[in-house]
């Protein structure tokens, strides 16, 4: 499997790499210098996850970035390793198919360089559960709808920035050790009737378990929401946000540097909840991912 991928990669480096000068020109190149290894975890990605990739270049650049399905990479220089890495996602609604991974960087003296990888996403059928809950969550009364509209606002303006310079480091941890109660992607008929989607991950803790952030990062939304309950949100940068909902208690506030595995609040049962439990999801520019999956990651 990997070997193929490779392959693969070497075949497309002689046709998609292109060195361009600072006045446009193009340079010749020996073939030893068309040596991109692209390695991304997990080995399969389906829609709904998150990866990190590894990028090793031919020459050393001072920067890389790169677009994936309409996206940003954002990515880190590892000294040790000498290669790249970054996080990226893919939305549960993406279809199966190959995608380019568009990378582009510049060296110490100004060279461009770019290359194009496809990357394999498969499609993963995820469960469907039916769900009751208080008739006011899916027929709000028009204060409540009040409520949720202003509630709406505040994501939005959230959601719309996130900090490109990567403020997680080494591994995502639990935010507590307890039995999963609901898998990500699985679709939900509340009452019968109004589908969704489930976009996080649910554990089975009652009410005041020490709830803890993933990974480092900085509170960008720490308040009460209609749906949500207590919700703490943490921009973990790259675009990674993680979201910890309907929770009894938080206890950090908006702007506070958190640090991985630092306890951010209790868990509860506030907001759209049939009962006490922690309901996480993380974010990846816009798009929601396994949050299961991204704990399975070997990360610098
Ligand atoms: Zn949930």
């Amino acid at each position: 499997m990997f070997k193929l991928r490779m392959l693969a990669g070497r075949r497309l480096a002689v046709c998609a790499l292109a060195i361009f000068g600072l006045n446009g020109s193009v340079f010749s190149q020996t073939s030893k210098a068309v040596h991109w290894k692209i390695r991304y975890q997990p080995k399969q990605i389906v829609n709904g996850s998150p990866f990190i990739l590894r990028v090793q270049t031919p020459a050393k650049l001072q920067s890389l970035s790169a677009t994936w399905l309409n996206h940003d990479v954002y990515f880190s220089w590892d000294a040790s390793g000498k290669y790249w890495f970054g996080i990226a996602g893919v939305g549960l609604s993406t279809a199966p198919g190959a995608y380019p991974l568009h990378l582009s960087g510049e060296s110490a003296n100004g060279n461009k360089v770019a290359f194009d990888q496809q990357i394999t996403v498969r499609h993963m059928k995820y469960p469907n559960t039916a769900v009751t809950v208080d008739k006011k969550f899916t027929e709000p009364s028009a204060t409540e709808l009040e409520e949720i509209q202003k509630d709406k606002a505040t994501k939005q303006e959230v959601f719309a920035q996130f900090t490109p310079t990567r403020a997680w480091s080494g591994d995502f941890q639990q935010p507590v050790i307890a039995r999963i109660s609901d898998v990500f992607g699985a679709t939900r008929t509340f009452n019968g009737k109004v589908q969704s989607t489930h976009e996080g991950l649910d554990f089975a803790v009652p009410t005041g378990t020490a709830i803890a952030a993933l990974n480092r990062g900085t509170v960008v939304l720490a308040r009460l929401l209609f749906f949500e309950g207590n919700c703490v949100m943490i921009d973990h940068g790259q675009g990674l946000l993680s979201l910890y909902l309907h929770l009894s208690k938080i206890e950090v506030k908006e702007g506070d540097m958190v640090s991985s595995g630092q306890e951010i609040g209790l868990s509860g049962g506030t907001g759209r909840a049939t009962g006490p439990h922690l309901h996480i999801a993380v974010r990846w520019q816009g798009v929601y991912v396994n949050p299961a999956t991204l704990f399975e990651l070997k990360l610098p």
